[in-house]
């Protein structure tokens, strides 16, 4: 018997095709058999999608600008992205990097 990690409801078995995956009734998250997650696009609330993510390549000239303090230089300007470092279900975090020193650093708030 397995519970569902987000709600503790206890998940349903379901067959797709040979697939089984274990579902929770309550939040419509989607197990696959051993626990491993899934991704599941539906249950997920318009708010909670996916922002940007980034990769360690990507041009950070691209990115918006914020007027935030560096905690380094104390310049007042930063790029700033959001990525998923968590759970699905949690916020993703906020990460800002200073425009003038390259610093990095993330908010959790
Ligand atoms: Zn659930
Ligand atoms: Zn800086």
């Amino acid at each position: 018997m397995k519970f569902c990690e987000k709600c503790n409801n206890l998940l349903v078995v379901e067959k797709k095709r040979k697939n089984v995956y274990l579902v929770c009734r309550k939040c419509g998250r989607v197990y696959k058999g051993k626990g491993e997650k899934l991704r599941i696009s539906s249950a997920v609330p318009e708010g909670k999608k996916k922002v940007v993510i980034m990769s360690e390549r990507d041009q950070f000239s691209e990115l918006p600008k914020t007027k935030i303090m560096c905690p380094k230089c104390e310049h007042m300007e930063a790029y700033w992205w959001m990525q998923q470092t968590r759970s699905e279900d949690e916020p993703p975090t906020t990460f800002y990097r200073c425009a003038k020193c390259s610093y990095s650093w993330r908010s959790y708030g």
